[in-house]
């Protein structure tokens, strides 16, 4: 059993196909081997390997990969509901449930949070390990590269429940990347009367419009105030949501909010980011600023809507590469030519 490890940031070779062993000799009595199939890239591991620092602290080295999913190969002696065989996706999140946040009901802030593919080894190998409270089953029908989006989908659904979109209220996305095209399709389920996508990159435009969303705006070519006075007659809309993480992003997200609006900064900005606030409009408008992380409580929300085909996913994975390949998928994942890279570890 083979699997890719991320030997740190500032090693000269930051990747190494190393052999782990027999990985099902020694299953703890409520753990799962799973054989990875698909394993998304995500912002946070393009972070990691840049040696930013991203909502999750690594520990090299280590199997990135934390969004992902499989097949059960082996279960522990005390697993009861997951069965060899069955597809499943592992949320990667774990807390400790001793620290004040998890006893004040804010886990998503545990001191002492660990992640499988952040501090234990995840998704970039043939074969994970993971305890039975993290695997939640699919349906046999749904693909292993739409299973894999589960987690990035549950830390999209606790954003929009902090965004508290009401039905028939606008909501311009800011970002036509992986977040931003599931994000949109949340808010048009969750009632939005209009959903607009602002994004530069032509490709992802399309992709958006095809999913659904009414209308998209090309940043870099057009206003985009006016557009949005041209698409609601307002000046503004009632839900902006940032997903780009640079500083003109947000700043256009708090300027695109109508009277009492809500501004979601979703995207994981650079840790020293900063913009400047106008304090009179936040008053005025009585404009609500919130934020978001990971994905507490939400994951089987996420699986019962890929279960359902209810977020169409598969228009969204636009390259695959082998485990072998991981720095390149990275790096493609960086690129503006991609939208989703996922990497198929046993391909
Ligand atoms: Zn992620
Ligand atoms: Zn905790």
């Amino acid at each position: 059993m083979k699997g890719t490890f991320f030997l740190g940031s500032d090693s000269v070779k930051k990747f190494e196909v190393r052999e782990m062993g027999n990985l099902g000799d020694s299953l703890g009595p409520h753990d799962v081997l799973v054989k990875n199939m698909a394993a998304g890239i995500c912002g946070t591991d393009v972070h990691i390997y840049l040696g930013e620092k991203g909502s999750a602290e690594v520990t090299p080295p280590v199997v990135l990969g934390h969004e992902y999913s499989g097949i059960v190969e082996k279960v522990g002696s005390s697993v009861t509901d997951i069965r060899v065989g069955d597809h499943v996706t592992v949320d990667p999140n774990m807390y400790c449930g001793r620290c004040r946040p998890c006893r004040m009901g804010r886990k998503q802030n545990c001191e002492n949070l660990f992640a499988l593919g952040v501090n234990v080894n995840g998704g970039f190998a043939e074969y994970s390990v993971c305890p039975d409270t993290q695997c939640y089953k699919l349906n046999d029908d749904v693909s292993f590269d739409a299973g894999a989006m589960s987690e990035p989908l549950s830390c999209i659904l606790h954003g929009a429940d902090l965004a508290e979109l009401s039905s028939g209220e606008s909501v311009l996305v800011i970002g036509g990347g992986t977040i931003g095209l599931i994000m949109a399709q949340v808010m048009k389920l969750s009632g939005a009367s209009t959903v607009i996508v602002s994004e530069p990159v032509e490709m992802r435009r399309g992709i958006a419009l095809s999913l659904g969303v009414d209308y998209v705006i090309d940043p870099l070519n057009s206003n985009l105030s006016d557009e949005i006075r041209r698409i609601t007659g307002r000046d503004g809309v009632d839900k902006v949501i940032e997903c780009v993480g640079n500083k003109s992003a947000a700043r256009d997200a708090i300027s695109s909010a109508d009277l009492g609006g809500t501004v979601l900064f979703f995207s994981v900005p650079k840790t020293d980011a900063t913009i400047e606030l106008p304090l009179f409009d936040v008053y005025k408008k009585e404009l609500k600023i919130i934020g978001s992380m990971i994905n507490p409580d939400t994951y089987q929300r996420a699986v019962n809507l890929i279960n359902s085909g209810r977020i169409i996913l598969e228009p969204l994975i636009t390259h695959t590469y082998p485990k072998e390949k991981l720095e390149e998928a990275i790096r493609m994942q960086m690129s503006a030519e991609s939208i989703k890279v996922v990497v198929h570890p046993n391909d």
